[in-house]
């Protein structure tokens, strides 16, 4: 009898009835709640232009890719959108995987050689410190958006081949990582820095680029790039882009994009529209900041701790997970959908809500939920 499945239910139960339990909320196509939950930052997810692309792909490719890129899984659509990102973000080429949680693991870990030391940001995504946790390396752990402590965990490796890892929007709290600085010190030591641009693509950077554009770092050869297409890009899928080296060295040996069916091609042609998009969206981005913007200086004005906004993730700290989940229930039922972060989900042991930003609601909208949130605070 495997008494051990049952007994994992028991887990769930305790969580239940400390009012922790994950909860997943299906919605209809017509689903009416203001979104300050989802990552469609640009709103192009539904983007007619968009739709209308993925859907003659569809018609054309039909509904899967039919096996893993290196067997009969690449498409037309998927190199297309390869050339384009890799034009897009700078580097000399990139490389499509079926998600950004699998372009994690398969960059950080396609990095790693005998000997090499990762140094981890504290508050990285879960799929990077997967990415480090299957590559076997030796890991330091550094606090967060702590350049010195990266520095001093290369200097105690001299000799060693280092990879410095990091988001550069972080995804729970929306600040932005040093990356010039973090840059500095790893050519300095002749590190490779990765960073994961998920929550800065299409959102910041010229022609929205994404975080290491704006900071100087793109096509650099010692900079690789990775970042999710299901957030403003609002598709689905991950890319790697850095050195043509680099990326061919991955084609060959990553596994997760080697063993892995490859990405729809009817999503990968959407992307490809969504980019496109995303390059001439000045207007959109805008919008976003000026949003983040209103919603930390309201939520602040309401007595409210949060976080200061570098891109279009907005963090409002709750006093405990109980608190947490409450509040996000309560500004559900009044139509407002949030983001409920609680530990173990979260890199300290605070909760929060968090708010992603979307430039597609209407203004009064997304100021109407701003309301609401205020209203429903514990
Ligand atoms: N990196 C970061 C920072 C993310 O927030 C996410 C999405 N949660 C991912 C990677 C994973 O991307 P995907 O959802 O495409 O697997």
């Amino acid at each position: 009898m495997a008494d051990w499945l049952t007994a994992l239910d028991r887990r769930a139960e305790l969580r239940a009835k400390a009012g922790l339990t994950r909860r997943l909320h299906p919605r209809g196509a017509d689903d009416a709640v203001v979104d300050l939950a989802g990552n469609d930052y640009l709103g192009l997810a539904t983007h007619p232009e968009v739709v209308a692309v993925a859907a003659k792909a569809l018609s054309e490719y039909g509904l899967g890719a039919t096996g893993s890129r290196l067997v009969r899984g690449s498409t037309y659509a998927h190199h297309a959108l390869e050339d384009t990102l890799a034009g897009w973000l700078g580097t000399e080429r990139a490389l499509v995987f079926s998600s950004g949680y699998l372009a994690n693991v398969g960059a950080v870990r396609a990095l790693v050689r005998p000997r090499t030391l990762l140094v981890s940001d504290a508050h990285n995504h879960a799929s990077l410190i997967d990415g480090c946790r299957v590559s076997g390396a030796e890991t330091v752990v550094t606090p967060h958006a702590d350049v010195a402590a990266v520095a001093a965990a290369l200097a105690a490796a001299p000799g060693r081949p280092a990879v410095v890892v990091t988001e550069s929007v972080f995804s729970v709290d929306g600040d932005l990582a040093p990356l010039a600085r973090l840059h500095a010190v790893a050519r300095q030591h002749g590190a490779v820095l990765l960073v994961d641009d998920a929550h800065a693509l299409g959102v910041t950077g010229p022609a929205g680029a994404g975080a290491v554009a704006a900071a100087g770092l793109a096509g650099e050869p010692d900079v690789v790039v990775t970042a999710t297409l299901s957030k403003a890009l609002g598709g689905a899928g991950g890319v790697v882009a850095g050195p043509a080296g680099y990326v061919r060295h991955l084609v060959e040996t990553a596994r997760t994009f080697i063993y892995d069916t490859a990405l729809p091609p009817a999503v990968a042609a959407g992307v490809h529209a969504a980019v496109e998009l995303a390059r001439a969206g000045d207007d959109l981005r805008a919008e976003l900041a000026e949003r983040a913007d209103l919603a930390a200086s309201r939520l602040r004005a309401a007595g409210l701790e949060v976080s200061a906004p570098d891109a279009a993730v907005v963090s409002v700290t709750a006093p405990t997970p109980e608190a947490a989940t409450a509040w996000a229930a309560a500004c559900r039922d009044r139509g407002v959908a949030v983001g409920c972060f609680r530990p173990p989900s979260t890199p300290d042991s605070r909760s929060r809500l968090r708010l992603t930003i979307g430039a597609g609601a209407p203004r009064a909208d997304f100021e109407r939920a701003l309301e609401v949130i205020v209203e429903c605070a514990p």
